[in-house]
């Protein structure tokens, strides 16, 4: 697919399986001078709509004629989750998480289909001075703090140094050391000497404006990081990369939080009760460490493995 400088286009990456045919769509902004790629990703969990919404409007704002190098937005990863406002692939297809199938497999299920063409038109457009933003939040199911995290790997590497830059340059107040976990779209880009961030906000089943206003304003201020905007130099977000726990739940039942985002907790604090379907007690959740709520779970109805909570460890990871 071939965009004209000074131009955009619109347009599917196509994924093919039996009768079914998954359309993504991808906007692409081709400034008038060569430059940089920046490759924003939106929507690689179907119940998420705050990274999507900035992309509609970062779109509008866009004047081709006033950058220079590439951008291209995929403004929802998984049109199959998307239709069903679900974080992942319906059952139905492959039950599968998106965001944990990178690289992805062209012979593989439908969810590492569409990996694999998000993957393609990333090693197509992107090597180690580019950029490729993952945007989150919490969905339908969580409340997130805000963060702007790199991955825990190669952290000596060309490729994780500029991953901090641009974290740093989303002007997000929590900057977040997330663990490296395999088949995530940030961990496969490092791994391939691809510069890459993931970011969160609050979520909570609602487009909240102001975390639109958030990501828009950190991605523009990215933009002159990357060379995009050749107007002024980048604002950064000053600070430590902090670690994270993740509380899982053992049982599935209705959880009662005790605590909310950004409340201190000890070790052996109680975070939340799960109940039965008789409102009987079977648990109670205790924090495994000291920290910081970052995440809490809002839906009420846990199954077994689901998490329930994010801490940020005090201890700072990376300064
Ligand atoms: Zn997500």
């Amino acid at each position: 697919m071939t965009t004209e400088l000074g131009n955009r286009k619109n347009y599917f990456l196509e994924v093919e399986m039996g009768k079914n045919q998954i359309l993504i769509p991808v906007i692409e902004v081709l400034g008038d001078k060569p430059g940089n790629t920046l490759v924003l990703v939106a929507g690689l969990h179907g119940d998420e709509y705050e990274a999507t919404q900035t992309l509609f409007k970062l779109n509008l704002e866009l004047d081709p004629k006033n950058i220079s190098g590439r951008i291209i937005m995929i403004t929802v990863g998984n049109p199959l989750a998307q239709q069903e406002q679900s974080r992942i692939t319906p059952k139905l297809y492959d039950g599968k998480n998106l965001a944990r199938e990178f690289p992805g497999d062209s012979e593989g299920s439908i969810t590492q289909r569409i990996a694999n063409e998000i993957w393609k038109l990333i090693t197509d457009n992107c090597s180690k001075n580019d950029l490729v933003i993952d945007l989150h939040s919490g969905g339908k199911d969580y409340s997130y703090v805000h963060t702007a995290g790199v991955r825990d790997m190669l952290l000596n590497s060309e490729q994780t140094l500029k991953s901090i830059e641009a974290a740093r340059a989303m002007l997000i107040p929590q900057l977040c050391l997330m663990e490296p976990v395999s088949g995530t779209l940030s961990a496969t880009a490092i791994n391939h000497g691809i510069p890459s961030i993931g970011c969160e906000v609050e979520g909570k089943g609602s487009v909240n404006w102001k975390d639109v206003e958030i990501y828009l304003a950190g991605i523009k201020n990215v933009m002159k990081l990357t060379g995009h905007d050749r107007n002024g130099s980048p604002l950064k977000t000053e600070g430590d990369f902090y670690r994270t726990s993740t509380i899982l739940s053992k049982n599935s039942g209705f959880a009662t939080f005790n605590v909310d985002r950004f409340i201190p907790v000890n070790r052996g604090d109680l975070i939340c009760e799960i109940s039965d379907s008789f409102g009987e007690n079977i648990e109670n959740v205790l924090s495994p460490c000291s920290g910081e709520i970052w995440a809490i779970r809002t839906n009420p109805s846990v199954g077994v493995n689901e998490i329930l909570a994010l801490i940020k460890i005090p201890d700072r990871g990376i300064g």
